[in-house]
């Protein structure tokens, strides 16, 4: 077999797949949440050479089954709580379809208008959805553009400060003086990972003090700091505010944050990377407290909790002018009329690559698909079935629960009465351990205040009020055996 696929041989392997998708969600309980392959195991059972001569896709598939199955760890199953969700749904898979057989790269507007245009329609859309402040409409000076991560849309926020706040002397000559950041403890390491990229330098991520008791950020630490920082001759770039860590979904005092960061013309940036979407729920849009007239960039993953296969990060700006500023490069190979006359967008000038997917294609599946009412429903179950396990965590004696919870997330661990700190700590751990190890489901932990929490993250659609009910029995009864 040699030559490319005919059309023919593409329907006849194309229907294939798409059932053996179809078939993977009927099934996707008889698998064990976490793949038990050792490490090695899928590289030696892979041929050590590519073939000379073409084999085919029954090989593949077949393959697929065989060998790469057993080395999957299943994040669409219903006991998927290790980490916030990577919703997959089959609008998103059929949309991210279409879009790999367009085979578009958008990176002009003239490259492909419609991948530019829905972009800013569906980002457009999405702003409307979760009730996001005006300015971060396409219509204003500002605007949405889908990155792979939220954590290049964290680089391209700092890049965008950095512009503003040294009218764009760091992109011309390097970083010369130092420029600070502000993150807290509970904030992403992709900020550090960013800051270090960016060439601010590691060490100048200043880290706040949170409150010990709620995990935000302190804001009067931060005014402090800056001052300090200012005062010492530092040149005081970016806040990062956080709706939803990472490690307990903790939610900074957005607007407090926000007035220190206008008093000192500093960036606010917003990572709401998994709890942004819940804003799409009226109840749960007071997570948009303080952005409007306070953030310059607002970040959330549709590809977490809404139903958007990853990857799918939407970054809003207040104002394109810097972002734009700090990345646009124009090579002669990139010359094109449309871009000269400025009635364009070209959004390789709002990320760090110059090509990108047509990315907009899965999530406007996903707004159609779904609509409002569909997204909401989505998100009210995740809360719900993590309330649910919430108030049983709270009326079990053996059990402490971490009292805030107000997404899909619930952060809890036994009591192991009698049991000094560490010796809790090394059991909570060996409970997670056990309960993974039993294929049914997957958790992860966190250390709050220096203690071994589990961290149990609901929001797969396949996750029921009945998993979450015998998830807890099995928590239960595996924690009554180690006590
Ligand atoms: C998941 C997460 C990130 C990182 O998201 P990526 O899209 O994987 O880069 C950043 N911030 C927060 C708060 C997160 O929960």
């Amino acid at each position: 077999m040699s030559g490319h696929m005919t059309p023919d041989e593409f329907r006849r392997y194309g229907r294939q797949v798409v059932d053996w998708i179809a078939d993977y969600q009927e099934r996707i309980e008889s698998y064990p949440v976490l793949s038990r392959a050792r490490p090695g195991e899928v590289l030696e059972a892979l041929p050590e050479h590519p073939p000379e001569r073409g084999e085919g896709f029954e090989a593949v598939l077949a393959d697929l089954d065989r060998v790469i199955m057993p080395g999957i760890t299943h994040w669409q199953h219903p006991g998927f709580y290790a980490y916030f969700p990577a919703n997959a749904s089959g609008p998103a898979i059929l949309g991210d379809l279409l879009s790999a057989g367009l085979g578009v790269q958008g990176m002009l507007w003239a490259t492909s208008p419609a991948c530019t245009e829905l972009e800013t329609r569906v980002t457009d859309w999405l702003a409307e959805l979760l009730g996001l402040p005006a300015a971060f409409r396409a219509a204003g000076a500002g605007g949405g553009v889908i990155q792979d991560s939220a954590s290049s849309a964290a680089l391209v926020a700092i890049l965008a400060a950095l512009h503003r706040a040294d009218g764009g002397a760091a992109g011309r000559d390097g970083i010369a003086r130092r420029h600070t950041l502000y993150v807290s403890s509970q904030t992403h390491s992709s900020l550090e990972k960013a800051a270090r990229i960016a060439g601010i330098g590691a060490a100048n991520v200043r880290i706040v003090d949170v409150d010990p008791a709620t995990l935000a950020m302190d804001p009067a630490r931060l005014d402090a700091m800056i001052a300090e920082d200012a005062a010492a001759g530092a040149l005081p770039v970016l806040v990062c505010a956080t709706v939803g860590t990472t490690s307990t979904t903790a939610v900074d005092p957005v607007a407090a944050i926000g007035e220190v960061c206008g008093r000192h013309g500093v960036w606010l940036h917003v990572d709401a990377a998994y709890a942004g979407v819940a804003a799409v729920c009226p109840e749960l849009r007071w997570i948009n407290d303080g952005l409007d007239g306070h953030a310059d960039s607002y970040a959330t993953n549709p590809h977490k909790w809404l139903l958007t296969n990853f990857d799918c990060n939407v970054l809003w700006v207040a104002d394109r002018a810097p972002l734009v500023g700090a990345l646009s490069i124009l090579p002669e190979y990139l010359r094109n009329r449309a871009s000269e006359s400025g009635e364009v967008v070209d959004y390789r000038d709002w990320q760090i690559s110059l090509g990108r997917r047509f990315r907009a294609l899965k999530l406007w599946s996903v707004i159609r698909w779904y609509g409002a009412e569909g997204l909401r429903e989505h998100v009210r179950t995740g809360v719900r079935l993590a309330d649910e396990l919430a108030s049983w965590v709270r009326g079990d004696e053996a059990f402490e629960l971490l009292e805030h919870h107000p997404f899909g997330l619930v952060c809890f661990r036994p009591r192991w009465d009698g049991l000094p700190d560490g010796e809790a700590d090394a059991a909570t751990l060996r409970l997670m351990d056990r309960l993974n190890a039993s294929g049914d489901l997957y958790l992860s932990h966190t250390k709050v205040n220096g203690r071994v929490l589990l961290r149990v993250a609901i929001g797969a659609p396949a996750t029921t009020a009945e998993h979450v009910r015998k998830t807890w029995q099995r928590i239960r009864e595996e924690a009554a055996a180690l006590a």
